[in-house]
């Protein structure tokens, strides 16, 4: 059966959806980032002021500032704010996970019922997912959160610890010195948030593309595999175009775009024929073709798609075929997820 306007106002509503929910996540996840580090903010403040203060010459050794009581203290603090920021990020995620999978269901079955003809509805039948698959995925996206926010704590107060060591050269403005360091420090901080907003994004995601995978496979009988689509937008990188509109099988769980990629998964239905042996025309899938797109695109868009400019020429030039301008990337903390191919790999 054809991909057809309907369906993919069913998966862009879809996609919609989700996002809307990641985006009141990492609401409330900033929030949450914001005023802890309001709090902690005068204590380094002190901290480094109290040191600053007391050191003679020129520079501070990082013997003397791992010496520093205060700011010892401080970073200690911080860590356990860390903690407490982990375990919030962990249940503003896990709240939402069973709504993701509850939503990525019903829409799937409009993805298939868009695709048939109406009235006819009723001779092909849906089979939804069973409560114990749910609990599964639940379960999987649970474990995944944790184990992904666990190490941020100890790992950002690394590099708030280094922020402050590397950075004490008094040189002649000792005050905006430390107004550097603190700043640096809270770069380090919120580097936890933009961790806790990408797993956020990613997994909530992957909970929901596992939950259509679910679904696609208890109907499996009346599909042929599902179709790769990216969002034809300035926004989207190269290796999310080079991929939209491939076909895979239907036990294969995808996209697998990169982390904060917008890709979604299109099922497919058979051919009236196939299914219930009626002899129709069918009309072709009204996905839009991306090399066609990102061809009429202006130069700058093209190279902003591209993200370099070797990359772009080689592929205007014709050494380079579009399919080539993607390549997969395993990673054994993540998951497997397809990237834009190297420029060394392309020449
Ligand atoms: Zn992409």
């Amino acid at each position: 059966m054809a991909i057809n306007s309907a369906t993919l106002a069913a998966v862009a509503w879809m996609r919609q959806q989700i996002r809307s929910l990641t985006d009141a996540e990492v609401g409330r996840l900033t929030a949450a980032w914001v005023e802890a580090w309001d709090e902690l903010a005068p204590e380094f403040s002190a901290a480094l002021t109290d040191l600053l203060s007391t050191a003679e010459g020129t520079r501070v050794p990082a013997s003397m500032v791992a010496r520093s009581r205060r700011v010892q203290d401080a970073l200690t603090h911080a860590e356990a704010v860390l903690v407490e920021l982990s375990r919030h990020t962990d249940s503003i995620l896990v709240d939402d996970l069973a709504r993701v999978i509850l939503e990525a269901a019903e829409g799937h079955v409009q993805v298939l019922q868009s695709q048939l003809p109406t009235g006819d509805i009723r001779a092909v039948d849906f089979t939804r997912t069973d409560p114990q698959a749910m609990a599964a995925i639940v379960d999987r996206s649970t474990q995944q959160i944790t184990s992904r926010t666990l190490p941020i704590p100890a790992e950002q107060a690394q590099v708030m610890r280094q922020s402050i060591i590397r950075g004490i050269f008094l040189g002649e403005h000792p005050d905006a010195v430390a107004r550097l360091i603190l700043r640096r420090t809270e770069w380090g901080f919120n580097g936890g948030l933009t961790r806790a907003a990408r797993i956020a994004r990613t997994e909530m995601l992957d909970a929901h593309r596992e939950a259509a995978r679910r679904n696609a496979l208890a109907n499996r009988d009346i599909l042929t595999g599902w179709v790769w689509q990216a969002t034809l937008d300035t926004d989207t990188c190269i290796s999310c175009l080079a991929n939209h509109g491939r076909e895979y099988p239907v036990e294969e769980f995808g996209p697998i775009d990169h982390p904060n990629g917008r890709c979604a998964r299109v099922d497919k239905v058979k051919s009236m024929s196939d299914l219930l042996g009626l002899d129709l025309d069918e009309p072709d899938d009204a996905i839009p073709d991306a090399q066609a797109w990102f061809d009429a695109l202006p130069r700058a868009d093209q190279l902003a798609i591209m993200g370099s400019p070797k990359r772009l020429d080689l592929y205007l030039n014709g050494d380079v075929a579009w399919q080539d301008l993607t390549v997969r990337k395993t990673n054994p903390d993540w998951r497997d997820s397809m990237i834009p191919t190297p420029v060394p790999q392309l020449t």
